[in-house]
């Protein structure tokens, strides 16, 4: 059986290149009936960062990459000290400085087939010195204790970025020393920026929980993050979790880095915005950063119709509040004495139309309009604030005329 595991060490906030590892895991163990193993490596207590882990909780749950099992290796110390001295004893390991060290062969190579391109690495053994297994603090280097949990967790393929390549010999030469079986390896090209260096902030790269607050679907998320690396064929773009599942293959990941671009992101939370039946767009808005809160004086009828105006013109949940918060928010808008001229006389006139129906509301504001010789986004600035929005008399034949006139009046 496929057994797979995402091993994140939590020194920081997950962020996108983290989790895609979390993703191809998931997809792999799914492809093949196999178990997802989430296990924390947390044995290295100087980079130590507490609300690292229920982050990557957090991340996983939001994105539902569900775990089949999980471990936590600061709970396992004992196991590590059991194979140390099982080294010591058989005379692969020894102690200097209070910690235990393995000792490489110095003659040779240390090579495999990575799945990914399937490409042989390999690595002269004469380079490669001595390392810790146990430090003197008690605590397994990541070295060796992943080596120990992936044989006593079965794993069956070890995917992992790639910057982890050069630490592969040393878990090679710890299989062979144990007379283990050693996994498939498939080490996943890094994600890059533009200017093709590692991705970083300075990339516009943020933590996975930052994208969550910023109103990024974890759809989208997810669909953005598969393409970073693999190729699911057929010129797809757009694909669901499922289909994912179904076409996910460890030969279809590229050798060469992926680009991180925002813009394609941003572009893809948009389709998945407009994809979202209404209802459940409306759901989300109020559930997901704090949207329950300034939602909730709102009819729900009257949110429906403003939700369903303004998903074709959203990128992030987020501008939801930057297309319609004026409608709630009752913000003072600042005029100048023409913009307040403007606003009595849209004032007088829209308060005179009978029938409140967007041709006649565009019939009305077109008269202001034309004689003021201004445009549609300086009238719209006086109702709500901002230069641009939801097209203007659709907003107001939903909100009412009474807002509308409300509005009109609020500004300083
Ligand atoms: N704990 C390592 C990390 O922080 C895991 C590397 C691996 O998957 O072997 O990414």
């Amino acid at each position: 059986m496929v057994r797979v595991r995402f091993a994140p060490s939590p020194t920081g906030i997950p962020h996108i290149g983290n989790t895609r590892s979390a993703l191809f895991n998931y997809l792999f163990a799914k492809h093949n009936n196999g178990k997802f193993i989430l296990r924390i490596e947390d044995t290295d207590r100087a980079r130590f960062v507490p609300e690292s882990e229920p982050a990557i909780y957090d991340i996983l749950n939001w994105l539902e990459l569900k775990w089949d099992e999980k471990y936590v290796q600061s709970e396992r110390l004992e196991i590590y000290k059991k194979f140390a001295d099982q080294l010591i004893e058989e005379g692969t390991a020894y102690k200097e400085d209070g910690a235990v060290k393995f000792k490489m062969p110095e003659l040779g190579k240390t090579d495999w087939t990575d799945a990914v391109g399937n490409k042989k690495i390999e690595f002269k053994n004469e380079f490669q010195e001595d390392f810790v297994l146990i430090k003197s603090d008690g605590y397994p280097t990541y070295n060796f204790a992943n080596v120990i949990d992936d044989h006593l967790m079965e794993i069956t393929h070890v995917i992992r970025g790639d910057e982890f390549i050069s630490s592969t010999p040393k878990h090679i030469q710890l299989y062979k020393a144990f007379g283990w079986d050693i996994p498939v390896f498939a080490h996943l090209p890094v994600i890059v920026g533009s200017d093709h260096q590692k991705l970083s902030k300075r990339h516009g790269a943020k933590s996975v929980l930052d994208y969550k607050k910023d109103g990024y679907l974890k759809e989208a998320l997810i669909n953005f993050m598969v393409l970073l690396g693999w190729n699911p064929g057929e010129d797809r773009e757009i694909l669901n979790i499922s289909e994912m599942i179904k076409l996910f293959d460890l030969k279809d990941i590229n050798t060469a880095s992926p680009v991180f671009d925002n813009k394609k992101l941003e572009w893809m939370n948009g389709i998945y915005i407009r994809q979202l039946p209404v209802d459940e767009l409306k759901s989300r808005l109020s559930h997901d950063f704090g949207g329950q809160a300034k939602l909730k004086n709102i009819d729900d009828v009257l949110l429906e119709k403003i939700v369903s105006l303004a998903q074709t013109r959203m990128t992030t949940l987020n501008d939801f509040y930057l297309l319609s918060g004026f409608i709630f928010e009752n913000p003072k808008i600042a005029l100048n004495s023409k913009e307040k001229e403007i606003a009595k006389e849209l004032l007088q006139n829209l308060s005179s139309v009978s029938k409140w129906k967007q041709e006649e509301i565009l019939k009305s504001t077109k008269e202001i309009l034309f004689k003021n010789k201004i445009k549609m986004s300086a009238i719209y600035k006086i109702i709500t604030g901002r230069e641009t929005g939801l097209p203007l008399p659709q907003i107001l034949e939903i909100i009412g005329k009474e807002k509308t006139v409300k509005l009109l009046e609020n500004y300083k």
